[in-house]
């Protein structure tokens, strides 16, 4: 099998096996067919890698931070170099189509290398100057060993965006894939080494939730970083709290997109289509509740339907195609069983509605309108392309349903007025915002959920202190005073 890794783990700087492990395979969702067979993670597996990341992490922590950034910086480079690989990889192990892999996969984790490698000589505490000549200073420390926990859409950028932060503070990590998209975060496992990362700095270990659950609950864990859904965040979070572990949880979403009548349509469509139908809508931040105001009700409409016949489905591997499967037959399943449910409920459906009569799990691009704040599609995650398309009329109506969400990950608005475009974001109850586009995560900027959509922040500066903690020394220049 051309895909098939030399074992299913990476610890201590090698590959390691151990076939007691329930198996996994690995299935590539444009045709069905297996491409790889590994194995979960068994309890020795477990033990090993928190052993050889507890190891590592003294004398990692203990190098400049000017020698762990040239590290990552060259892992980044190497990324870079193979781009092409690591994205046919990526497109078999999500079904994504090449044409997104080879701009948004591995050249969004070699981002988050090369930043971090960037900042890992800049990471200091401070200096605080008392009265009478005393300080105080802080010391820029590193947690220990790093748990991260991935989901399945984007499989080698949350290996990075997690592994580069706590790798840059002088952490190590353990990272699980999840186990339907296993195969690229052992090749950014790899490239570590191969820029030089000590063995045991970053290791991968395969896995279902029961794998990820061992790794939260060990008391050798210092932080725990989940991609997920709330429901698996929520448990994560209860468990690393029994440890008082620090998290960092990015979770689902159900965020909101508003277009105003004087927005421009076809940014605003192409917003529309980038924030519910790029990856096969399989994304956390997309803004799948559409909230068009009626005046240009039908002209956005007709326009999204004209513009989305153009999206052309296919094989993934075509570089023509932008639009592909779905992960796996459950996601696939999922979002047929959404769509089902939007039909029953009386949401009027305006484009697609089906499964794609070929190999693999296609779902076609769905649109629907007149969908009202109760529907299940409009209040529940479907992670699949599915786009609700709601009315309204004021801003204050809008700016309440928007915000009527249990969750906070992201929400955008589409319009000229300058004032009301920053009205609206200063009002939105959501992480990350957008003002005339969409679903754009550069490393640069703080990216993270609100409400039920998460705890803490990935990428930017703040995930420094995500992954690190200060450590204060107070300095007396004078004599003790004491009471008695
Ligand atoms: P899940 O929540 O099902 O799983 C996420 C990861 O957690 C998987 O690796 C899973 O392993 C693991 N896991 C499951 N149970 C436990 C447990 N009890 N303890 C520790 N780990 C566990 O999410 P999906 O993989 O289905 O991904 C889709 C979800 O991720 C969506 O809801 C989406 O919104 C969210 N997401 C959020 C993003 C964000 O940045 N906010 C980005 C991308 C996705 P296994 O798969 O083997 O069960």
């Amino acid at each position: 099998m051309k895909f098939q890794p030399r074992a299913s783990h990476f610890i201590d700087g090698e590959y390691v096996e151990d076939t007691n492990g329930a198996a996994i395979e690995v299935i590539y969702p444009a045709t069905g067919e297996v491409i790889a067979r590994l194995h979960s993670a068994t309890p020795a597996i477990v033990e090993q890698a928190l052993n050889s990341a507890k190891n590592a992490q003294a004398a990692w922590a203990a190098l400049s931070g000017t020698e762990r950034g040239r590290i990552l910086r060259r892992a980044s480079d190497i990324m870079r170099e193979r781009n092409y690989d690591l994205s046919v990889l990526e497109t078999h192990d999500t079904g994504k189509p090449i044409q997104e892999t080879t701009v948004a996969d591995a050249t969004s984790g070699a981002d988050a290398l090369e930043y971090f490698g960037g900042l890992a000589a800049s990471l200091t505490g401070e200096h605080i100057p008392l009265g009478g000549g005393d300080f105080v200073y802080t010391i820029r420390e590193a947690l220990g060993v790093c748990v991260g926990i991935g989901a399945w859409n984007y499989p080698t950028q949350i290996a990075c965006w997690k592994g580069a932060p706590a790798l840059a503070c002088g952490n190590t990590m353990v990272f699980k894939p999840s186990e339907t998209t296993p195969l690229s975060a052992l090749k950014v496992a790899e490239i570590l080494v191969e820029a030089g990362a000590p063995k045991g700095v970053y290791n991968v270990i395969q896995g279902y939730g029961d794998v990820g659950a061992s790794l939260v609950s060990d008391p050798r864990v210092a932080k725990v970083s989940l991609t997920g859904s709330v429901p698996t965040g929520r448990k994560v979070y209860a468990a690393a709290a029994d440890g008082m572990k620090h998290v960092t949880m990015e979770l689902g979403g159900k965020s909101p997109m508003i277009v105003f009548d004087d927005a421009d349509i076809e940014n605003a469509v192409s917003g529309a289509i980038l924030g519910n139908f790029y990856s096969s809508g399989q994304v956390c931040s997309n803004g799948t509740r559409v909230f068009v105001q009626k005046g240009i009700k039908e002209a956005f409409l007709k326009r999204l339907s004209e513009r989305l016949a153009h999206a052309k489905i296919g094989d993934p591997m075509d570089e023509d195609v932008s639009f592909g499967p779905m992960v796996s037959e459950n996601q696939m399943n999922i979002a047929l069983g959404y769509i089902e449910k939007g039909k029953a409920e009386g949401a009027r459906l305006v484009y697609g509605g089906e499964r794609i009569e070929r190999d693999g799990y296609f779902v076609q691009p769905t649109v629907f309108a007149d969908v009202t704040d109760n529907m299940t599609i409009a209040r529940e995650e479907i992670f699949g392309p599915v786009m609700s398309v709601l009315v309204f009329e004021t801003e204050e109506e809008v700016m309440a349903r928007a915000n009527d969400t249990e969750f906070g990950l992201a929400a955008g608005v589409f319009t000229n007025d300058l004032t009301r475009a920053h009205r609206i974001v200063a009002g939105f109850e959501a992480g990350t915002c957008y003002i005339n586009t969409y679903n754009l995560a550069p490393v640069e900027a703080p990216f993270g959920g609100s409400k039920m959509s998460g705890v803490g922040r990935e990428n930017s500066k703040l995930a420094i202190n995500h992954f690190s903690e200060m450590k204060t020394v107070y300095v007396s220049m004078n004599d003790v005073e004491a009471p008695y």
